[in-house]
């Protein structure tokens, strides 16, 4: 029964528009934490790849975010083997990263953290050994077949027995100052970004799998927020109203990442474009499952350019203060 209305108000409910108050983006409101400032996002999984010989494309998605001398491995991609071999090409070391961060369960974005980490392991022993995640994600996934799709789950004791540490946060969490974990998103928008084949197996009982551990990486910044997300699933805007609340009433400066656009409507990406316009987005590195048509049709709507909104490849990057660095393929 339960899944039937959530479809229902998804469809009757997205393209409305004005839900809410228009945030007052020129009004941040005072910061109570420490400003990140030298933020890096480059990414090392996604559909293309950029440069010749510098990585391979697939469906999934990864990220190494470097802010202030910290460092976090940001998903882990689809293949065992990718990250480890796009990091390698691109010259990057993985080894001396201790947290990784998990969006959610499924395997585009889990299927490298065994590899990774028994790859770093061995040149130091905290390598990836700490794996962020959000409540709910080791909640089952019945497939038609009533098998269990869950990506994370099948690869827990595994992980563990290496010494590896999952923590689940229940809540927004900073892990470093002004770089926060969303954990859970509240679904305050429909915007109904997942899939919906499966039934979760939640401690309150059956529910439609709408992915309810995806979370994010906020950075808050002088600039304003910047938002790496791993596939979107709790939608792009529902993510953005969630961190302008616990993190800051501030404009959205970057959107990096999957947001799983591949497959909306016309109707869905004018809305979806919108509200981003609204949060006062400025810059846009669409990969994965945000989807290359989505990407121009949000740079087009919101008012960007070829330089500031760019469909991401491997290797391609967001640095504060500088912009998107887009290399050959999308330049
Ligand atoms: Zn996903
Ligand atoms: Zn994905």
């Amino acid at each position: 029964m339960r899944l039937l209305s959530l479809a229902a108000a998804a469809s009757l409910l997205l393209p409305v528009t004005g839900l809410t108050p228009t945030r007052a983006a020129s009004r941040p409101q005072p910061v109570d934490h420490a400003l990140a400032r030298d933020v890096k996002v480059t990414v090392l999984s996604t559909m293309l790849a950029g440069n010749p010989n510098r990585g391979t494309g697939e469906w999934g998605y990864a990220a190494l975010v470097e802010v202030d001398g910290r460092r976090w491995l940001f998903d882990t991609g689809a293949r065992p083997e990718t990250v480890l071999k796009n990091a390698a090409e691109l010259g990057i070391d993985l080894s001396t990263i201790t947290d990784v961060v998990i969006t959610h369960n499924h395997d585009d974005h889990t299927g490298g953290l065994l590899t990774l980490r028994r790859a770093m392991q061995a040149k130091n022993p905290a390598a990836l050994g700490r794996a962020h995640v959000a409540r709910g994600i080791f909640w089952p996934r019945l497939n038609a077949n009533g098998s269990d799709d869950n990506g994370l789950l099948k690869d827990r004791a595994a992980y563990e027995a290496t010494g590896g540490v999952f923590v689940e946060h229940a809540a927004a969490d900073e892990l470093a100052p002004g770089v926060w974990f969303t954990g859970p998103v509240p679904r305050t928008f429909p915007e109904r970004n997942w899939s919906g084949a499966r039934v979760l197996k939640a401690p309150a009982g059956d529910l439609e799998d709408n992915v309810p551990e995806d979370a994010s990486l906020v950075i808050d910044t002088a600039d304003g927020l910047v938002l790496v997300s791993g596939c979107g699933h709790a939608g792009i805007v529902n993510t953005v109203t969630y961190a302008q609340r616990v993190v800051r009433d501030a404009p959205l400066h970057a959107a990096i990442g999957g947001f799983h656009l591949f497959n909306a409507t016309d109707e869905q990406l004018e809305w979806t474009a919108g509200k981003l316009k609204e949060a006062g987005l400025t810059y846009l590195l669409g990969g994965h499952c945000t989807g290359i048509e989505a990407v121009y049709r949000i740079r087009a709507r919101a008012g960007l350019t070829r330089k500031n909104a760019v469909v991401s490849a491997v290797g391609s990057s967001f640095t504060l203060g500088k912009g998107i660095s887009a290399l050959s393929i999308a330049s």
